[in-house]
């Protein structure tokens, strides 16, 4: 067995998983920038690994996007959620035992972006409106 075809397997997983991966990090049709970022944050965060990919992909015009996202303290893709927007409290769980507010395990559909915007759908709310 020569040292190629016993590579060939594991090249042709490596190229699908590499497929998958492209299918599965491309932003829905009109989804906003919250929506997928939340939704690529499974594959875990790399600064704004995942909000710049949606802006290049989506909304290469929005060149204020890292200043925007700062501003609300948003150094990296999950800090968009820790500090800067979060799930409107009405699709949020809330926990009669904990008397906490929760996220659902699957978040409720995108409600949608006119295309080329970085704007949240109405989902996502400020921290701030919360008060
Ligand atoms: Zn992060
Ligand atoms: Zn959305």
């Amino acid at each position: 067995m020569t040292a190629e075809s016993e590579l060939a397997p594991v090249l042709h997983i490596e190229r699908e998983l590499r497929h998958l991966s492209v299918e599965l990090t491309q932003p829905k049709l009109g989804e906003c920038m919250h929506c997928y970022v939340y939704r690529m944050l499974e594959f875990g965060c790399t600064g704004l690994r995942w909000a710049e990919r949606y802006r290049n992909l989506k909304a290469p015009r929005a060149t204020a996007l890292h200043r925007r996202l700062m501003s609300k303290g948003a150094g990296c893709d999950c800090e968009i959620f820790m500090n800067g927007w979060s799930l409107r409290r009405t699709y949020q769980l809330w926990d009669p035992e904990t008397e906490e507010y929760s996220y659902p395990e699957e978040l409720p559909a995108c409600r949608g972006v006119r295309a080329g915007s970085v704007q949240p759908c109405g989902l996502w709310t400020t921290h701030y409106r919360w008060w």
